[in-house]
């Protein structure tokens, strides 16, 4: 007897099969599964698919947006200085409010595990706080891993590393950083050392802010990725953003592209906060300001699509669904061929979860019983619709259910309903 069994579902690989559940393990995945179970979901012509992860949020500041003001110029500083003005006076009942309530937007949306950045600035790390409260709340349905991030700068800020170590004392999972936003190049390269330092030193994974700029100066990731191969920290170390990739020189590329593979660090770019906050400083033509995805993917570089920010000082729009941030990423990238549209929902799935390091992640016998079943066909119906989660399973538990995106139609000679799948 199994505790519960979605049935004939349609696999991102194009398998049809039964997935059968016991506690929060999956313990079996079959076409046609013939034993008892105390609850069945019927997946029949829907896709199934491991659950969405994103390896780049910022959960401190989500749903603040307006607050104290919007963002005038939509500029990557002016959003840093109005979250500084906020998270000195955002208590943390109100940051645990408002990351509680996203979390229950990403459950509907069967995101359910998430990297989240949290601002270790402020002396009294009341962000810090609230961010572990929020972790041990949600544990049962969203893994959520904490990155310690001095956002004005490890040596910018008076007391920021002091706060990154104090902050991994408390037991944040992630060492982060923001090379290019300390005072000088000089500065942000020994800040790389210092954090690759800190990191072997107490056995942690590493995710920087990293040459968020359209600067083609902004060289940050090449000593990354030197400190990731002296220290040995190879496969642990992530890169987020890497926008001034976008504007350097190709034959510098050349060279750059070899050592970040060498040094087997990930790529989070991420498309919906990058197309808006990049290239502001442009006239025309105006740079897209994501970084090269599909060459560093031919190089066998891991990229996984983040999506940074839902309604805070930087982004006023999103809706916590990893859909969208791989359909803008499919947009801005140009991967329209099949197989990079079918990547584009890889990289918001296993790709993200490889960079996370979840090791129970997967739809496989063993793995952690997490899945979600979508109003589609396959990977790229779901790119293209972003349709409803028609259920959501988290270590073997139902957490959401939303009904079908069928509408009704009153048109002459024409179906009484329409859904716009094509099979
Ligand atoms: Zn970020």
């Amino acid at each position: 007897m199994f505790d519960l069994i979605v049935k004939g579902g349609t696999l991102p690989d194009g398998r049809v099969a039964d997935v059968a559940i016991r506690g929060d393990r999956i313990a079996e995945i079959a076409p046609n599964i013939e034993f008892e179970a105390r609850k069945v979901i019927d997946a029949a012509g829907d896709l199934v698919s491991p659950p969405f992860v994103d390896p780049h949020f910022h959960l401190d500041a989500t749903l603040s947006f307006g607050t104290p003001r919007v963002n005038a110029s939509g500029t990557l500083l002016e959003g840093i200085g109005l979250w500084g003005e906020l998270r000195d006076v955002a208590t943390v009942d109100d940051m645990v409010e408002r990351a509680l309530s996203y979390c229950d937007w990403a459950a509907s949306m069967g995101l359910l595990a998430i990297r989240s950045h949290v601002d270790t600035t402020p002396d009294h790390l009341n962000t810090v706080t609230a961010m572990l409260e929020v972790r041990e709340k949600v544990k049962e349905y969203i893994d959520l891993q904490l990155v310690a991030f001095p956002q004005d700068g490890l040596y910018r800020s008076k007391t920021g590393r002091d706060n990154v170590i104090r902050a991994l004392d408390m037991g944040v999972d992630v060492v982060g950083g923001i090379p290019h936003f300390e005072r000088t190049m000089a500065d942000g390269t020994a800040s790389l050392t210092d954090l690759c330092e800190i990191a072997t030193k107490r056995g942690l994974p590493v995710d920087i802010h990293c040459d968020e700029t359209d600067d083609p100066m902004s060289r940050h990731i090449e000593t990354l990725a030197y400190e990731t191969t002296r220290l040995g920290l190879q496969g642990r170390v992530a890169g987020s953003h890497l926008t001034s990739m976008h504007s350097m020189d190709n034959y510098y590329v050349s060279k750059l592209l070899p050592l970040i593979a060498e040094a087997e660090i990930s790529a989070i770019p991420n498309p919906l906060i990058n197309i808006v906050l990049q290239g502001r400083h442009d006239t025309f033509p105006k740079r897209r300001g994501l970084t090269r995805v599909k060459e560093m993917q031919a190089m066998g570089i891991r990229v996984g699509w983040g999506q940074d920010c839902v309604l805070d000082p930087w982004y006023s729009l999103g809706t916590a669904d990893m859909l969208d941030v791989a359909f803008m990423g499919l947009h801005v990238a140009q991967m329209t061929h099949p197989d990079e549209m079918a990547r584009c929902f890889t990289m918001v799935t296993e790709d993200n979860a490889a960079i996370m390091g979840l090791a129970d992640y997967g739809l496989r016998k063993g793995a952690l019983a997490s899945l979600v079943v979508l109003d589609a066909a396959s990977p790229i119906e779901a790119l293209r619709l972003r349709p409803a989660r028609l259920a959501v399973i988290a270590k073997g538990k139902v957490i959401a259910r939303s009904p079908r995106g069928d509408a009704t139609l009153s048109l002459p000679g024409r179906g009484a309903t329409v859904r716009r799948r094509l099979i």
